[in-house]
């Protein structure tokens, strides 16, 4: 595209940079009507908190069954020994035709599943494509052939065993495999074995070791699994041997416990993360009806340690590939103090087909939230490079001609307009 094209972004203001009231009033409902199909909607998506008396119900329902008190329910450890692992037990909680029965016999033969009794409750007994359902309970579709079984090849990046190192600076060790409730659409299922496993202390010693003979490494990642799911002390031994080398410049901490598990989150977990500061917390809520008064108080109580919290969504397929769920989502998160990161691309992984979604679907997303919500809830929207290639940002063309003195660019309303390129 050569030709110039005609500075319209603009156009309403008069050519001496004043404009009447009138041209005023009216940028204000312009302004206004590009968000009113979403200010129309946003009630109907509710978040956990604004649906809480349904789960508290369900809740009640839950811990019936289980003979629970509320001081077992509010311990973690509690939640983890009870579990939701057989078919009998979630159909007493939630409807299950016979095929959905049979369906999670079998595919639980191939995939475990474990849903945690909180992460249970937030199933809407009401609705049978409820998004905490879909990325909870077993189906069918996890049957399907297509895809692989580590697309990223982790496999193929592991210089220690428990280390994956695609970049330069920074690399993630994978301290277990053990999580709160096992996500239908995880990339990491091959890991996610028969029996929960913690790495040995040696293999951790290991890798600790890796990073300190790497002078280059100056963020560290923890992850799983959850990296949560390890218990107080040996979190704090791990810290205390990063925090060690002198070059760590960083932790991060990926986790999903705030979702799933969020009772993990105790005073004497954030006292020990706060003893290792910079620590950043990266989470992964996907669905606006994840956000409940729960994983709100465990995330203000590491914010309030100083904790930087990010989101790392997963664009999922029947979860969230919509671009109201997720500005509700991201708007919602900002208001529990986490800052959405990255919304991923779904993997191609094997078990996993009934989740993918197309990429024009994902750029769509993006769109609809630059200039209608905040910056800070716009996240990065990644692809991952097949075969350890790395992630890959992708976003709408704004840009439509870059040349010697000149550029031309679309705003978020998709007015055209040109600046100078010259330096
Ligand atoms: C995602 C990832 C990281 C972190 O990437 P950032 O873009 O820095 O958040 C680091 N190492 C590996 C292997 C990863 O998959
Ligand atoms: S918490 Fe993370 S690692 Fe664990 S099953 Fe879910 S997506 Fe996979």
């Amino acid at each position: 595209m050569k030709e110039a094209i005609q500075f319209t972004a603009l156009g309403e203001i008069s050519h001496s940079g004043k404009t009447t009231q009138s041209a005023g009033e009216d940028r204000f409902k312009v302004l206004k009507d590009s968000i009113r199909d979403y200010e129309e909607i946003k009630d109907t998506i509710k978040t956990g908190i604004e649906d809480e008396e349904k789960i508290l119900w369900q809740k009640k329902l839950i811990m019936k069954k289980l003979n629970a008190t509320n001081t077992e329910w509010n311990d973690y450890k509690w939640q983890l020994r009870n579990r939701f692992t057989q078919v009998e037990d979630l159909a007493e909680i939630i409807q299950l035709t016979p095929e959905e029965r049979e369906a999670i016999a079998v595919v639980g033969k191939t995939y475990r599943y474990a849903i945690s009794p909180y992460y249970m409750s937030l199933i809407d007994p009401d609705n049978p494509d409820c998004p905490i359902r879909r990325q909870a309970v077993p189906c069918s579709a996890e049957l399907d052939d297509r895809g692989e079984l580590d697309p990223m090849d982790e496999g193929g990046w592991t210089p220690e065993e428990l280390i994956t190192r695609r970049y330069p600076d920074r690399l993630i060790i994978k301290v277990t495999n053990l999580c709160g409730m096992f996500c239908r659409f995880c990339q990491r299922r091959r890991l996610i074995g028969e029996h929960d496993t913690h790495a040995p202390k040696n293999r951790l010693i290991k890798a600790i070791n890796y990073v300190k003979e790497n002078k280059e490494i100056r963020d560290v990642l923890i992850t799983g699994g959850d990296a949560f799911m390890l218990d107080d002390q040996t979190i704090d031994w791990l810290l205390s041997e990063l925090r060690k080398i002198d070059h760590v410049e960083i932790i991060r901490f990926g986790t999903r416990t705030p979702v799933t598990l969020p009772q993990r989150i105790t005073r004497d977990l954030v006292k020990i993360l706060k003893k290792y500061h910079p620590i950043y917390v990266n989470t992964h809520f996907n669905s606006p009806r994840e956000i409940t008064r729960d994983s709100k108080k465990a995330c203000e109580m590491l914010a309030d340690a100083g904790i930087p919290l990010g989101n790392q969504m997963v664009l999922l397929n029947g979860v969230n590939n919509d671009k109201y769920v997720v500005r509700k989502l991201n708007q919602n998160l900002l208001r529990i103090r986490v800052k959405p990161y990255y919304i991923f691309h779904p993997k191609t992984v094997k078990g996993t087909s009934h989740f993918w979604v197309r990429i024009e679907e994902g750029l769509e997303i993006m769109e609809s939230l630059r200039g209608r919500t905040s910056g800070m809830a716009i996240p990065t929207y990644i692809v991952n490079g097949p075969k350890g290639l790395g992630k890959t940002p992708l976003l709408p063309n704004y840009l439509s001609y870059i040349g010697k003195d000149k550029a031309v660019l679309r705003n978020w309303q998709g007015k055209t307009f040109e600046i100078e390129n010259i330096v």
